[in-house]
């Protein structure tokens, strides 16, 4: 099983160690029909001032994940550190101090105070918290009005505003205690897409100013215009490069190839591996996921085909069309060698031959998808 989404994230982010940190993360609840895991040894890390969205279908594990962030829920097993402290084993009271100075959160049901005015709502963490005085609290439960654009609707009722101004609302009323991170479960789940844009651009606009905002969406169109999508399928994370590679396969797959592939490394200039088609004495060879520096795709005499950069696949159905596009035959075996007049090393995820001939077995459709995307990739170059 492929455990490398940390290493991987350090690696993007080089400047800094992450601010929350969930290792080995399992979630199993017990019910009346048995044991359910809801999360399965799940590591993540987010750094300071990144806003990352956390999809997948519905039952996925999306609110699980992040009810361990908020201490809504509880690890089974695993840990959570938040700047460096350890709080998924904080006791309720100490758990509550903590949140309300650390976190902001944000639900799908905007949870306003029926009988208190917007302002009054947005005061009220403050008066919990107590950290600031209560001129200073006015004063600032206004201005949070106003940079969420509700300057002139401190005084209404939560039910005489619309559901887009009560989220603004309930935005702003997580910001009171003025967190470094605020966690949104869904909130535009329960909009029309225009005003859920709008309420979207507030938590872009967060974090922009250094908040780290972690946002469970279904919307896969706002997902992408977060910094990095967590995919979750059946309680397990998806390796984020296959769920960007690979767009358009089932979640199910995805998981599938996150279990199945692994982390293989060469420096430069050296041969990574061979790509063989079938009938070669090799056997058909797997598929290559590129996630750092840059393979060039060579025959044995060393004459370059193409190169495959980070982000890119590789594979059998690849060396076909290559074959084909340049001289009207197969191309024989051809290997995949890292780009030797860079100094970069370069780090692929692989799929063995056994498994990817199982994947298309199992999915026939997939093979076509991946013929498909060969062609538009390297049929061109005929
Ligand atoms: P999502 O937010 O992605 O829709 P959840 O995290 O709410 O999914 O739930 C993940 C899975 O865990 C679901 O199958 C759900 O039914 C189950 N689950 C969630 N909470 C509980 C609970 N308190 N008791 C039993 N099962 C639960
Ligand atoms: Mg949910």
């Amino acid at each position: 099983m492929l455990k490398s989404n940390e290493q991987r994230l350090s690696e993007s982010h080089p400047e800094g160690s992450p601010l929350i940190e969930m290792r080995g993360i399992s979630k199993v609840f017990r019910t009346p029909a048995g044991d359910f895991p809801a999360l399965k040894d799940i590591d993540a890390a987010f750094v300071r001032g990144e806003f990352v969205s956390v999809v997948g279908k519905s039952g996925s594990g999306k609110s699980t994940l992040v009810n361990m962030l908020t201490g809504i829920d509880h690890p089974t097993a695993g840990s959570v550190q938040v700047d460096g402290r350890a709080i998924h084993n904080l006791s309720e009271n100490a758990m509550s101090i903590w949140r309300g100075r650390n976190l902001g959160i944000v639900f799908q049901f905007f949870q306003l105070l029926p009988t208190l005015t917007l302002l009054e709502n947005v005061m009220l963490p403050m008066d919990f918290a107590g950290a600031y005085d209560a001129r200073q609290r006015t004063e600032r439960a206004l201005a949070l009005l106003e940079r969420v654009g509700l300057g002139d609707w401190a005084e209404k009722l939560p039910g005489a505003v619309s559901g887009g101004q009560q989220q603004a609302a309930a935005v702003a009323r997580a910001l009171a205690n003025d967190p470094p991170i605020v966690i949104a479960d869904e909130p535009t789940g329960n909009l029309d897409s225009r005003t859920a844009d709008e309420v979207f651009g507030i938590f872009l606009e967060l974090a922009r100013q250094g908040k780290t905002v972690i946002m469970v969406t279904h919307d896969a169109s706002l997902a992408r215009r977060t910094n990095r999508m967590l995919l979750l399928c059946d309680g397990e994370l998806i390796e984020t490069y296959i769920a960007a590679a690979l767009p358009r396969l089932a979640h199910r797959r995805l998981l599938w190839l996150t279990h199945r592939m692994q982390v293989q490394e060469a420096a430069s200039g050296e041969r990574l591996a061979d790509v063989a088609q079938p009938g070669c004495p090799e056997g058909p060879t797997g598929l290559y996921l590129v996630t750092s520096g840059m393979l060039q795709v060579q025959r044995h005499t060393g004459e370059v085909l193409a190169k495959v950069e980070a982000g890119e696949l590789f594979g059998l159905q690849d060396a076909l069309v290559l074959g084909k596009a340049r001289g009207g035959q197969a191309a024989g075996t051809l290997e995949l060698r890292v780009d030797g007049r860079s100094e970069m090393a370069a780090q692929v995820l692989s799929l063995s031959g056994v498994d990817f001939r199982q994947w298309m077995d199992e999915s026939p459709a997939s093979g076509a998808y991946l013929e498909q995307r060969a062609w538009q990739h390297w049929g061109e170059m005929r």
